[in-house]
């Protein structure tokens, strides 16, 4: 057995880190109806209509969001049109000082954000609070950095916005994905109509009563919430300039066929189903650690979760042992608890889903193996789960689950983990794990997907672009790529 670790397992740092306690949630002022933020207020929806959103770890309703109807989000639209008027055309230096204060009331407020979403979305208090509320902050702090040097950016061109950007997003990163999509959007000198998932609306609108307080003219960022048909009225408004869309392939696909035709500009970021290489001159013990935080980070709620382990035959035995031992120490349960490693899965359907798979997976003939840890009996969980002598036309090879489950296949040369790391729908990011460096320049050059991580996983910077090939999307966010979705020249 591997010694019990309590500490966490993913290297990210931050100079503001805390450690809240459970009681904290007293503290976090939450009211008990959300509006939507439409020119810089909190209005009623047209549709007179609310859904309840719940904490997936206990069950219990938190509080009521406000479903955006078509009217809504045509008055978002309007409201995000007029104010491109005027933002478009202030001074960048004044549109740059407006996301930096933007990043620095989130940084105040962290400790709220970090909760709130653990609450809402069921993700371990660690992550909310040393990766996602930090990672948000610095893509504003980042994004506001380019907004008075796009002509630096891009030299000899004049980069210019698009207009209105409907950003739709998913419910596995709430904050941090509407800091991915507002922030390059705001810098760029476009405003925006942004729609949260329905499960995880919370932070979006904290953070839009941050908006408001931070002084961003009325109108320039706007949040509707509510579900697909919401999502949909955003991606059919004639007056949008552009989509930016993160979630399932299935819906990235039906976005594609919508505005096929238009003038709309359109960036996808869709599933994922990431090969995670450990060859046998790897440093094992921290591949080990990567295989764990590649699948296990997030409830393997991550599109570029490394869902798929590879393992080099000389070694499959040592290493297959060690992650067993590893997933013995992980701690599954209250996910406002900072020792938690794995929380709640974030809905109840999803659950369902990855319960599916995990079926489907014993079926088709793997061995699957969950260790002895139990696991609430209240609220949305499920074992961290392996699938070994997996083959490559099971459908868990295949087919994204999004949850905490890892198909693990072996593999003699690197020509064959290539060709199977490849044959695959997805193409959004890799891992892997040797000593040495040629090794790793071979398989990024020949690895189909956007992100590949040698020696780590899970790794997330606002200046690396991310993005996918083949059905994993297209356009990249984050770094000085993710500016050129939001500009014309
Ligand atoms: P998941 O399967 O991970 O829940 P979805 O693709 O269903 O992912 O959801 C991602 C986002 O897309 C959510 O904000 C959801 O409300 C929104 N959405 C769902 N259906 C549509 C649609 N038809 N058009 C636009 N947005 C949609």
């Amino acid at each position: 057995m591997t010694k019990k670790t309590k500490e966490p397992t993913l290297d990210f740092t931050t100079d503001w880190a805390y450690a809240p306690a459970p009681e904290d949630t007293k503290h976090i002022s939450l009211k008990k109806q959300y509006d939507l933020f439409i020119n810089g207020e909190f209005v009623k929806p047209n549709s007179k209509k609310y859904f309840a959103t719940y904490n997936p770890a206990t069950e219990e309703k938190i509080a009521d969001i406000a479903e955006a109807n078509e009217k809504d989000v045509d008055n978002a639209v309007k409201a995000a049109r007029k104010a491109f008027e005027k933002w478009s055309k202030i001074p960048a230096k004044e549109r740059g000082k407006y996301i930096y204060r933007i990043a620095r009331l989130m940084q105040e407020r962290a400790r709220e954000f970090a909760v709130i979403e653990t609450m809402d979305g069921g993700k371990p208090i660690r992550e909310s609070r040393d990766i996602d509320v930090p990672l948000a902050a610095n893509h504003f702090f980042y994004y506001a950095g380019w907004a008075d040097k796009l002509e630096y950016a891009f030299p000899n061109r004049t980069p210019k916005p698009l207009g209105v950007a409907g950003q739709i997003i998913p419910w596995n990163f709430p904050l941090l994905m509407a800091a991915w999509k507002i922030a390059p959007a705001l810098a760029t000198g476009n405003t925006v109509v942004l729609k949260p998932a329905e499960t995880t609306s919370l932070t979006a609108l904290k953070l839009a009563e941050l908006i408001r307080d931070s002084g961003l003219p009325d109108g320039v960022v706007n949040i509707v919430t509510g579900a697909g048909k919401t999502g949909a009225a955003i991606v059919n408004h004639p007056d949008i300039n552009k989509i930016a869309f993160t979630g399932s392939t299935d819906v990235g696909k039906m976005i594609q066929k919508a505005i096929a035709g238009t003038d709309k500009k359109l960036t996808l970021e869709l599933g994922g189903k990431a090969a995670n290489i450990i060859f046998e001159d790897a440093p094992l013990d921290q591949a080990v650690e990567g295989i764990v935080n590649g699948i296990f980070f997030n409830q393997g709620h991550v599109c570029c979760a490394g869902s798929r382990l590879f393992v080099q035959e000389s070694v499959a035995d040592i290493v297959i042992r060690k992650l067993k031992d590893r997933m013995e120490t992980l701690i599954v349960g209250d996910p406002m608890d900072k020792n938690t490693d794995i929380g709640a899965i974030n809905s109840k359907e999803q659950l369902l889903k990855i319960n599916k798979y995990i079926k489907i997976g014993k079926d088709e003939g793997a061995e699957m193996y969950q260790p002895s840890c139990g696991i609430p009996s209240k609220g949305n969980f499920c074992k961290p789960t392996l699938f070994l002598n997996a083959s490559q036309s099971h459908r868990v090879v295949q087919e994204e689950i999004f949850g905490p489950v890892l198909t693990v296949q072996t593999f003699r040369t690197i020509e064959e983990v290539i060709e199977k790391a490849n044959n695959i729908p997805y193409g959004l990011s890799a891992g892997v794990w040797t000593d040495k460096g040629s090794k790793i320049f071979n398989l990024t050059a020949k690895l189909r997907a956007g992100v590949v991580w040698a020696n780590t996983y899970n790794k997330f910077d606002p200046t690396s672009p991310f993005g996918g090939y083949k059905e994993s999307g297209f356009g990249r966010e984050g770094g000085l790529h993710g500016l050129m979705p939001y500009l014309k020249f």
